[in-house]
Order: C-alpha cells, then structure tokens, then sequence
C-alpha cells in the first residue's frame, strides 16, 4: 500500500472508477484518458511498482483478466483488434508507478494511439546480445 498513488486509492474507494472486473486479488476499470473507446486497465490491487516486481501469481491472475477484458472489447464493442502494453518505468512511458496492463482496443482508423516499431540499428552482433539477456 502506498498512500500517495493512485491506483491504491482507487483499489480502496477513495477515488471513483467505471469498474469492469474485481476479485480479491485484481481490479479492471476504465482508463481516465481514453486512447480509443473502451480503454481499459487492469491492475493488481496489492501495490506493487510495475510488471517487472509483481510476483508470478499475481501478475498471472492480472493477464488473465486482461485477455478477458480484450476478449469482451473484441466481441461487445468490435475492436477489430487489442494492443496489451505495460510500461514499466519512466523511460518506458510509465506514469502510475503500480502494476497495471493497459488493454487497448483497436478500430483501425482515427485512432489517438500510434504504435511504430522501427529498425533502429542494422550493425548489432546479434549473439552478443542473445548471450547477455538469454535467460535459463
Ligand atoms: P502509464 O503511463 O502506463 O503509467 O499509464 C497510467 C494510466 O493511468 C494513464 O493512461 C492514465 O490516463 C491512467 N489514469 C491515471 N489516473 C487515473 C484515474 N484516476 N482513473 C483511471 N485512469 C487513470
């Protein structure tokens, strides 16, 4: 619990949120800013610091709930697709520093979310960097 964020003070009623899903250990609402219609969030509701520092249950049960939230965007609003994205610290884009998956539906045009990977470096030593990140 962290007194100053957010999340935890929607987690414990103090501030207002269009919920979706709750159970003991996961909350669903509405984004506040709605990149597209039906934005969504899905957080845990202990508090912890991003995807990266969440115990392997919890955030299981959080990306479970999160494919059901993009499951229900694709059938009861025809997305006609769904982006998952976590941002874990700053320089990743994240602002809300407690665990949450943004589940985003998509609908192909006018959309306030651009999502663009580009090539940034054809001259890596692609082994190198295997050999550095592989894990066992
Ligand atoms: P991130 O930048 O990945 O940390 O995303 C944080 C998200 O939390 C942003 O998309 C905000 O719009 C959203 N947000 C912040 N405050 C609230 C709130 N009170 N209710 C719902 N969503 C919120």
């Amino acid at each position: 619990m962290n007194n100053n964020d957010v999340f935890c003070k929607i987690v414990n009623g103090e501030i207002p949120c269009y919920k979706l899903y709750e159970d003991e250990s996961v909350l669903a609402f509405l984004d506040i800013s709605q990149v597209t219609n039906g934005h969504a969030l899905v957080i845990s509701k202990n508090h912890y610091d991003n995807f990266l520092s969440t115990p392997h249950e919890v955030m299981h049960k959080v990306m479970d709930v999160a494919q059901r939230i993009g499951q229900a965007q694709i059938k009861m609003l025809g997305a006609k697709g769904v982006n998952i994205l976590s941002n874990c610290y700053e320089a990743a884009g994240q602002s809300v520093f407690h665990f949450h998956v943004h589940v985003i539906p998509r609908y192909g045009e006018n959309e306030g979310l651009v999502i663009e990977m580009k090539s940034g470096n054809e001259n890596l030593n692609l082994p190198a960097l295997a050999n550095k990140i592989k894990i066992d």
